[in-house]
């Protein structure tokens, strides 16, 4: 069998990679390996002779995992300048690489013409997006999606349609190991200035309500009601997982170095020196009282992967 080290590529592999100074929660172990490779041809020749035995977890920019603090077994996939490119297309379509930021996305399209703003303050990029359904303010990914192409764990690439995605509320259900590499979005015609406003218009609300500047991963938990903040004044909050984590008594509440925010009790941030033992245990008391008070079972939004310390 290869040894991973022997295998041929032009991107660079790192053995016993640390993995906090990738991840907006600044927790987590180390990778076994870290790869990341320089093109699609590069990650499915990789794959292809990679051993099967061998776990692989592409990642964006971690701005929705927990890394435990005891390290990923097997390669992490990080996709980084190869895989950056965003294309404008006939028909208000969008082809993004999937290491391209979603806020960068959002403001080439806009320069277009193009109406993907909701994409413009989601902190990850295009790949999570697409296998994360990332959404806000009512807009979700699998409204604009239209096409990605993938690369398969035994190294064949593939076109994903919106069947083969799976689409639901924050989640798709793409084979594990299977990474995407660029994803075809389709939004609608707008006028610039006009999605430069409403752009601006989102930031300034998250500036408002959410601890944009703490580090967190963003919500939390799911809301129960089975979809996002519409973000418009009318909206209800009975199923909202803030709501039901103020009712419980859990808003400020902390473990070691987490915290659930005072700002927005949906956002579990390190408040400073937090382990990933730390954010998960603190999560799993959240949803204990929510349980006990609301008889409602929370559901994790933000993945956790990786091995507890032992
Ligand atoms: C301040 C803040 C606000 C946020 N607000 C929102 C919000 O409004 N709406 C929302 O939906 N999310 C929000 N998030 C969460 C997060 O930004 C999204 O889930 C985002 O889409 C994750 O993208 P990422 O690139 O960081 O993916 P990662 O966190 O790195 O990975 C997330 C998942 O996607 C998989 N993945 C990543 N890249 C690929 C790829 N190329 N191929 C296959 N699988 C891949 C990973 O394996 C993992 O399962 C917020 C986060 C923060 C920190």
């Amino acid at each position: 069998m290869v040894r991973i080290d022997e295998i041929e590529i032009r991107g660079t592999l790192t053995p016993d990679r640390p993995m906090a100074d990738l991840s907006w929660l600044r927790v987590g172990g180390p990778a076994q390996y870290l790869f990341q490779p320089a093109d699609a041809d590069d990650l499915a020749a990789f794959l292809a002779a990679l051993p099967h035995n061998i776990p692989v977890l592409p990642i964006g920019v971690c701005s929705n995992l927990i890394i435990r603090d005891g390290g990923i077994r097997g390669v992490v996939i990080r996709l980084g300048r190869g895989f950056n490119g965003i294309e404008l297309l006939e028909g208000n379509r969008v082809r993004a690489g999937a290491g391209a930021l979603d806020a960068h996305v959002a403001r080439r399209a806009a320069t277009a013409g193009i109406d993907l703003a909701f994409l413009r303050t989601i902190p990850g990029a295009i790949g999570g997006a697409a296998k994360m359904n990332a959404g806000c303010y009512g807009t979700y990914l699998a409204d604009v999606f239209e096409s990605a192409t993938a690369i398969t764990r035994d190294g064949h690439r593939v076109t994903l349609g919106r069947d083969d995605m799976h689409f639901e509320y924050r989640s798709t259900q793409i084979p594990e190991g299977m990474v995407i590499t660029d994803v075809t979005l389709c939004g609608t015609a707008g006028d610039p200035a006009g999605i430069e406003a409403k752009m601006a218009d989102a930031l300034d609300k998250r500036e408002k309500t959410q601890p944009t500047k703490d580090r967190s991963c963003g919500s939390t938990f799911r809301n129960p009601a089975g979809f996002s903040s519409t973000g418009r004044d009318d909206d209800v909050h009975d199923l909202k997982a803030w709501k039901v984590i103020d009712d419980a008594g859990m808003r400020g509440a902390t473990l070691g170095g987490a915290q659930m925010s005072e700002m927005h009790s949906n956002f579990m941030i390190n408040a400073g020196g937090a382990t990933a033992a730390d954010l998960e245990n603190l999560g799993e008391m959240v949803r204990k009282k929510v349980f006990n008070t609301a008889g409602i079972t929370l559901q994790w939004e933000i993945m956790r992967v990786g091995e507890p310390l032992k």
